[in-house]
């Protein structure tokens, strides 16, 4: 097999931003050595080596990519992902060799700063920190301590509270870091919001507004990725997330390769712990934290506890505790 990645350099001779964008996810994935070629499409020059191979396979987009196979064949990507998943990462299939019983012994008494280190050496920005814009926001913390690269990811609803687009932007800041966002897709959204309104979650459950708003877009956005991290713990559901591991194999989300590795570094920390290491460490928190808000979702289905309520009861307060999952982290044993 024979990878050449066709770059477009523009008029004013810088390369145009995807291209660039493109290698530096290579490089992120330690995938860049397999790129065995790269060739340049020079906006200014129609007899550009790039500029006639775009024109052989009739292709408009920047960059892209001519996998020859050995057979002669060539098969053309737009897309860097497409093509990591099809031929850079196939070989991998991540759970066939990540040893999960080896790993579980390893951390059994880990603490949270060594499961994040321990995730990050192994799967580095392959590995997504799903950062909900709240206390979770310690997690970051963790990764940044470790030197490591790491990724972030956020799901935006589109129906967060302003606090938390606020919450998220000063996170971006204090960490200087890069925020990768996924969102509905408006052809999955807007046939529900103009059958059933804006707030159909209070009639008929959350479950399918949270299956378009949050699981369809986390899915596609974890399909990058060989891992996932989240701040989790056992003491937010005694129902639902009771038998919560330091590590597990995803049983909702695939990955780049076949099932995501998910990390829960803080499953066995309680919330007392968990904010007295923010305050601790003055970590940025969300503005809501101080308005008696505990566990904080999306505005509607989202309000304040009182001193002594758990703090699941600020979340879907019209439903059984049994069903207070939004399909992300499905319990063990349901369905
Ligand atoms: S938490 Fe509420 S608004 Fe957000 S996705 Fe779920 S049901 Fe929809």
């Amino acid at each position: 097999m024979h990878i050449t990645m066709v770059k477009k350099r523009l008029a004013s001779g810088e390369p145009c931003r995807k291209c660039v964008q493109a290698e530096d996810l290579l490089r992120k994935r330690g995938l860049w050595d397999q790129i065995d070629e790269v060739v340049w499409a020079e906006e200014t020059n129609a007899k550009s080596a790039g500029m006639v191979l775009a024109r052989e396979h009739k292709v408009e987009a920047a960059p892209f990519y001519l996998v020859r196979g050995e057979d002669g064949s060539v098969t053309i990507f737009v897309s860097a992902l497409k093509l990591i998943k099809t031929h850079l990462m196939a070989a991998k299939p991540i759970t066939a060799e990540f040893k999960f019983e080896a790993v579980r012994s390893t951390l059994a008494h880990a603490t949270p700063q060594e499961v994040v280190r321990h995730a990050l050496e192994a799967f580095g920005a392959e590995c997504a920190i799903a950062f909900s814009g709240s206390d979770d926001v310690v997690l970051l913390e963790l990764a940044a301590q470790t030197g490591l690269p790491f990724t972030v990811l956020v799901v935006d609803t589109g129906r967060l509270h302003p606090e938390t687009y606020r919450f998220i932007e000063e996170v971006r800041n204090h960490y200087g870091i890069e925020i990768h966002t996924t969102a509905p897709k408006p052809s999955e959204l807007e046939p529900l919001v103009r059958h059933k309104g804006l707030f159909s979650f209070f009639e008929d459950g959350h479950e399918e507004c949270c299956h378009i708003r949050k699981v369809l877009p986390l899915r596609r956005a974890l399909g990058g990725y060989r891992a996932w991290m989240t701040g989790q713990r056992k003491d937010q559901s005694l129902s639902t997330r009771a038998d919560l591991e330091l590590v597990e194999e995803d049983v909702t989300f695939d990955g780049l390769s076949g099932p995501l590795v998910k990390f829960n570094p803080i499953a066995n920390w309680s919330r007392d712990l968990l904010w007295q290491y923010i305050r601790d460490h003055e970590l940025p928190h969300n503005a809501l934290h101080h308005r008696g808000f505990s566990s904080i979702g999306c505005e509607p289905c989202t309000r304040a506890v009182l001193p002594g309520q758990h703090e699941r009861e600020g979340r879907w307060w019209w439903e059984d505790e049994g069903a207070k999952e939004c399909g992300l982290h499905p319990a063990k044993g349901r369905a």
